[in-house]
C-alpha cells in the first residue's frame, strides 16, 4: 500500500539539511545497479554501458566512461568524461526508466514475517495462543538529493528530505536507516513510476552540481496482536516503522498494569499474570486487587464468595453470615448475639414524636397503642421497634418515609422474633390511615 501526499512545488531548503558525503565512485556504482546498467571500476574510471537491444528507447551513447578519482578528473584520459557529464548520462536514464533512483534502507524489514517473530517472542501467554489480527505495511517515501561536492570533485553530497520537502534530522536518518540504502530496480520498487515522478518534481534538479534524486522507501507497519485464552481474547495495537517496531505492552485494564505476561482468571478475563492471586477459600484464580479480606476468617478471598455485612460494614465470607431473627438481614456472625444483629439490639430509644416513629404512627394508627419506641437508621434501612406489654413489633422501611419492607414480631417474655409474611401485615398493623392528600 502506498501513501503519497499531493506534491507541493517547494525548493529544498538545503541549508538546514543534514549532509552526508560519499565517494563519487560508490555513488556511480549504486546508480548503475538501480538502473541495471553494467558498471566496471578500474584505475579511477567507471565504465558504464547497457545492452541497447534490451532498452530500445534509451538514447545513445550506449557506453560512457566517467572519471571518478581526483587525478583522473583533473586530467581525464582520452574519451573519459567529467563527473558532471557522466552523472547527467545516468540521470537521463533514471528519468526515462524509474522517474528517479529508488532505494530502501538495507536494514529494514520488508515483510510481516521478518518482524512478527520479534513481536511474538516478547509475550508469554498462559494456557493460550497469540496471533496477528491484521497487519498492513505502508510505504513512506523520503527524498535524497545528490550533488557533486564543491570542494572535491571525487565526492558527492547527499541531503535528505521528507515528502513535504522538510529536511530530515540526523537522529531520524539513523532511526530509519536512511543513510544505508540499497537500490531497488523497476521490478522491485513498491512505488509506481508516476508516484516517483510526482516526488521528483518537488526537487530542484536544475542545479549546476545536481547529480541525481533518490526516492528512499521506508516502511511502517500497522496492526494488532491478539491473545486467545479460553473463549476470551485481548488485543494490543502497534504502529511503527518496521525497522524500529517493538512489541507493545499489554495494558491490563482491571489491574492498571502494563505487562508482557498474560493469563486468564476464573471469570474468563485476560489480565496481567502478575496481578493474579488465588482465592484462599476456593483456590480459584482471581485478581489480587479484587480479593477481599473476610473479617471473620481473615482469608483473602474471591469477592463472589463474600458480601459486605450491612451492620458491621466489613467483608465476610457468605458462609460466615447468618440471618438476624429480628430484621431478617443476612449479617456477619460477628454481628449476631442471640440470633439478633447488633443494629436491632442496639436501637436507641426514641420519642413517639421523633420523625421516623411519628411517620409510622400516622400511617399505622395501631402503633399509637404502643408506649415505648426505639429507632435507628443503618444504610438505607430505617428500623423502628415498638414495645407493648406483651408484643413487640419491628418495622423496617426503605429509607425515611419509604415503603415498609419487613415486619417482625415477638410475643411474650420468652418469645423469639418471627417474620410476619406480607399477606398478614394488614391483620397485624390494621388498615393504613388514608393519605392526607
Ligand atoms: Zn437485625
Amino acid at each position: 500500500m502506498n501513501e503519497l501526499s499531493t506534491p507541493t512545488a517547494v525548493e529544498p531548503s538545503s541549508s538546514d539539511a543534514v549532509v552526508h558525503r560519499e565517494a563519487l565512485a560508490a555513488f556511480v556504482e549504486f546508480a548503475a545497479t538501480a538502473l541495471e546498467v553494467r558498471c566496471a571500476l578500474a584505475d579511477g574510471v567507471a565504465t558504464l554501458d547497457f545492452e541497447h537491444r534490451e532498452h530500445p528507447a534509451w538514447p545513445r551513447p550506449y557506453q560512457t566512461r566517467v572519471a571518478v578519482a581526483s587525478e583522473k578528473i583533473a586530467s581525464p584520459p582520452r574519451k573519459v568524461t567529467s563527473p558532471s557529464d557522466g552523472s547527467h548520462w545516468l540521470w537521463n536514464l533514471a528519468t526515462l526508466e524509474l522517474g528517479a533512483l529508488v532505494a530502501h534502507p538495507t536494514s529494514q524489514p520488508e515483510s510481516v514475517h521478518e518482524f512478527s517473530s520479534r513481536l511474538f517472542g516478547a509475550y508469554r501467554v498462559e494456557n493460550g495462543q497469540m496471533h496477528l489480527a491484521g497487519c498492513h505495511l505502508i510505504d513512506v517515501p523520503f527524498l535524497r538529493a545528490t550533488t557533486l561536492a564543491a570542494d572535491d570533485p571525487a565526492m558527492v553530497e547527499h541531503r535528505y528530505f521528507d515528502q513535504t520537502m522538510q529536511p530530515v534530522s540526523e537522529s531520524y536518518l539513523q532511526q530509519l536507516g536512511l543513510s544505508d540504502i540499497a537500490p531497488l530496480t523497476f521490478q522491485s520498487s513498491p512505488l509506481s513510476r508516476p508516484q516517483v515522478e510526482t516526488l521528483a518534481r518537488q526537487c530542484d534538479t536544475a542545479g549546476e552540481r545536481f547529480v541525481a534524486l533518490t526516492v528512499i522507501v521506508a516502511k511502517r507497519a500497522e496492526g494488532a496482536l491478539q491473545f486467545d485464552i479460553g473463549d476470551q481474547c485481548a488485543r494490543v495495537r502497534f504502529h511503527d516503522w518496521t525497522r524500529t517496531l517493538t512489541a507493545p505492552a499489554f495494558h491490563c485494564a482491571a489491574s492498571g498494569m502494563d505487562t508482557f505476561h498474560l493469563a486468564a482468571i476464573d471469570d474468563g478475563r485476560i489480565v496481567a499474570a502478575e496481578a493474579v492471586a488465588n482465592c484462599e477459600e476456593s483456590g480459584v484464580r482471581v485478581l489480587e486487587s479484587e480479593r477481599v479480606t473476610c473479617s471473620v476468617t481473615g482469608k483473602h478471598v474471591d469477592p463472589r464468595l463474600a458480601a459486605k455485612c450491612p451492620v458491621l460494614g466489613e467483608w465476610v465470607l457468605k458462609d460466615q453470615m447468618a440471618t438476624c431473627r429480628a430484621c431478617q438481614q443476612s449479617v456477619s456472625r460477628l454481628a449476631l448475639e442471640g440470633g439478633v444483629c447488633r443494629a436491632c439490639r442496639e436501637l436507641p430509644l426514641a420519642k413517639p414524636t421523633d420523625t421516623w416513629v411519628a411517620g409510622l404512627r400516622e400511617t399505622y394508627p395501631v402503633l399509637k397503642k404502643y408506649r415505648k419506641f426505639r429507632a435507628g437508621k443503618l444504610g438505607d434501612l430505617v428500623r423502628v421497634m415498638a414495645s407493648g406489654w406483651w408484643r413487640r413489633l419491628l418495622l423496617v422501611t426503605a429509607g425515611e418515609n419509604g415503603p415498609l419492607v419487613l415486619l417482625a414480631r415477638r410475643e411474650g417474655l420468652a418469645g423469639t422474633w418471627e417474620k410476619v409474611p406480607p399477606s398478614e401485615w394488614q391483620s397485624v398493623l390494621g388498615a393504613k390511615a388514608p393519605d392526607n392528600e
